[in-house]
């Protein structure tokens, strides 16, 4: 998948990335037989919409990456100069787990509130020697909530989790100002975005750009909403366990 890998992302996996990635792959394999993680198993479709689908929403960062790479080396940046990213709802780890191995600089906390799925991951952790990553089993609402990781990321990512509102209060009230939500969709309508705007702006968000592809091998309809903060979020979002998905605003 090289050229594909070039021809959108203008960026190649290197041996130990891919490496990774086969690893990853055949860790989810064995894990489903157990536990129902993914029904995507077959190994176009795993490279499709988990591996291409995760990384193609945060490209802007594979090609900052990759232009910081040789810097970086030298320098040894420090922890807390690393980007603080935040996947919340990441399932059997999508799409933090593939952004944490094609972006060096960062950290990733995955959230998800279901605990044979956290299991799963610290599992998986140690051995793709990802130490850049921790797990947290939590729901989104009370971990938005939680002073330590409130208004804490430069990037909060959430996929396949919930309607674009409810993503959009999930997602803003951990964000620093200036950070940037990136919520992955499959298809998107204009009256989907008019409820956005108004969530949005609610929320100390602006709509900064929304942008539409298609899947490389089955030429799926993908869009990618990035929402930045642009005021802090007001006190009462996110609001109480289940709230959000219940009655998006
Ligand atoms: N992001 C993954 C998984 C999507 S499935 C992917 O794209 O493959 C949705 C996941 O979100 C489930 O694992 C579910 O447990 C989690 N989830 C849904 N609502 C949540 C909430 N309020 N807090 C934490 N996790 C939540």
């Amino acid at each position: 998948m090289r050229d594909i890998w070039e021809q959108t992302l203008n960026w190649q996996p290197s041996i130990q990335e891919q490496n990774q990635f086969q690893h990853l792959y055949e860790l989810i394999i064995e894990a489903n037989r157990q536990l129902n993680l993914t029904r995507i198993t077959n190994p176009e479709d795993f490279w499709e919409k988990h591996l291409w689908d995760s990384l193609r929403g945060i490209k802007f960062l594979i090609s900052a990456s990759k232009i910081n790479g040789q810097v970086e080396e030298k320098k040894q940046r420090q922890d807390k100069e690393k980007i603080k990213i935040i996947d919340l709802g990441t399932g059997a780890g999508f799409p933090g787990i593939p952004v944490a191995i094609a972006v060096g600089n960062c950290t990733l906390n995955l959230v998800d509130s279901t605990k044979k799925k956290i299991n799963f991951i610290d599992s998986v952790l140690p051995k793709l020697n990802l130490d850049n990553v921790k797990a947290t089993t939590c729901r989104v609402e009370e971990i938005g909530r939680d002073s330590q990781h409130r208004e804490a990321y430069d990037i909060a990512l959430i996929r396949a989790v919930a309607s674009a509102s409810t993503c959009a209060e999930y997602t803003l009230p951990l964000l620093k100002q200036g950070g940037l939500a990136v919520v992955y969709r499959g298809g998107w309508t204009e009256k989907e975005n008019v409820g956005m705007i108004n969530a949005v702006e609610k929320l100390g968000g602006k709509i900064e750009s929304i942008e539409q592809f298609n899947t490389p091998l089955s030429n799926g309809d993908r869009h990618c909403l990035y929402l930045r903060k642009v005021a802090s979020t007001p006190e009462k979002f996110p609001r109480n366990v289940g709230v959000p998905a219940r009655n998006p605003l």
